[in-house]
């Protein structure tokens, strides 16, 4: 036995034994379904903040449950010395709904960015030179937290503080086609970027731009990478976004919504590229687990539905309303961003600066929301969450927004 005091377990446990890199609410989460949490006193929420856009069938779905007690009685792990049925099963159905000929899993989606910058910088030093490695990658993007991946993030609070970046790297600005075309030449390997950036407050690439950067990586022989982390897997009403701008990427990385909550990712490439590896190039022990390829099979059959897929794009509009009353109340917004359930709500500048608070405030008032950066509110809910939840969570986000109005 140990002779250290048990603590109980609350929240101020969290400031004791958890590496203080998070601030979480002050409540601790015990139970989900669907669209609703409850915490450890029995209080219920309504979640629109989906764990970040990862929970896109909600809390507990039952094709979810399903999939993970079946596999979870029959093979858990293996390792990649065995190949696994799930794995293969989950590949090919990635491969049949893209363009893509190959899948590499891993964990999390820095894992799945870190591999597809490793295999767009070998590609390059295989097939051209051994100085073919300039990364180019746009301000206020978000990649991970690996060294390489916020290396190539656009966003210098995230990349500094840890000593020496990995070299070649360049952040310029997002949607901005001349900037690109100022710095991309013979020795770039591979042009990054989030169709719709997440973190860094919900701007879509316009169509322009993407356009140009596929004509501009043909021509200099650069990968174009999308990492899809975030607006991939349905959230913005495709299966992933690049299908609704008809422009496809050499690599695409998918993680989050890819396990509806159980940890997996994938990066995506072509045969072309994916012939420069070769065993033990790269690898991961737990890419491709079986319980995790076992969920993220059911989840990309459930999400990858026209009954799934064709409602979002109506629960966008209703979010979308819903927020506009606030706002005729309020004066709080400017404008809308992001594409599809991947909605962004820019804050007036009167209140720049207090994302955070709209979103503490909003748990007093039993409503789960996000920011991403500190002037744009965030909501990443459920793909499938039900109209009525939308406004009750919405009368519950209304009370929020009075307060924190009232007391500014
Ligand atoms: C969340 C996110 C990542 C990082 O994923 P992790 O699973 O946290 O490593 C990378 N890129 C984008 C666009 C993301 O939103």
């Amino acid at each position: 036995m140990s002779c250290k005091e048990q603590n109980p377990v609350t929240r101020s446990l969290f400031d004791k034994v958890i590496l203080p890199v998070y601030a979480p609410a002050q409540f601790i989460p015990v139970k989900g379904k669907g669209s609703r949490v409850w915490d450890q006193n029995g209080e219920e929420y309504i979640d629109f903040a989906g764990g970040i856009a990862v929970n896109a069938l909600g809390h507990c779905h039952p094709n979810l449950l399903k999939a993970l007690h079946e596999q979870s009685e029959k093979l858990w792990h293996v390792s990649n010395v065995f190949t696994n049925e799930p794995a293969l099963q989950l590949a090919q159905k990635l491969i049949d709904n893209t363009f893509a000929d190959r899948v590499f899993f891993a964990n999390s989606g820095a894992e799945a960015n870190e591999a597809a910058l490793k295999l767009a910088r070998h590609y390059a030093i295989e097939k051209f030179s051994p100085y073919k490695t300039k990364i180019i990658s746009f301000n206020h993007s978000f990649h991970g937290r690996t060294f390489f991946t916020v290396s190539v993030g656009g966003q210098a609070k995230y990349s500094d503080g840890f000593g020496p970046k990995p070299a070649d790297i360049i952040h310029i600005p997002f949607n901005d086609l001349d900037a690109v075309k100022a710095v991309i030449d013979d020795h770039t390997c591979a042009v990054i970027l989030e169709p719709v950036q997440g973190e860094g407050g919900l701007t879509s690439a316009t169509p322009e731009f993407l356009k140009g950067l596929r004509a501009l990586c043909d021509e200099f022989d650069a990968l174009l990478i999308f990492d899809e982390v975030q607006c991939g897997m349905g959230r913005t009403g495709t299966l992933f976004t690049y299908q609704q701008y008809g422009v496809e990427p050499d690599i695409l990385t998918s993680a989050k919504a890819l396990g509806g909550g159980f940890p997996i990712s994938a990066m995506l490439t072509t045969e072309a590229i994916a012939e420069v590896m070769h065993p033990g190039v790269h690898g991961t022990t737990y890419g491709g687990n079986p319980l995790a390829c076992a969920v993220g099979l059911a989840a990309f059959d459930t999400i990858n539905s026209a009954e799934v897929l064709a409602g979002i794009n109506a629960k966008r509009e209703l979010f979308i309303n819903e927020l506009e009353k606030i706002n005729q109340q309020f004066n709080v917004f400017t404008q809308y961003k992001g594409k599809g359930l991947l909605l962004g709500a820019e804050l007036n500048p009167k209140y720049h600066g207090k994302a955070r608070d709209f979103l503490n405030v909003a748990t007093e008032f039993k409503v789960m929301i996000l920011n991403a950066g500190t002037s744009v509110l965030r909501f990443t809910p459920s793909l499938v969450i039900t109209d009525e939840e939308i406004k009750e969570g919405m009368q519950r986000f209304a009370q929020a927004v009075a307060k924190v109005v009232a007391s500014s």
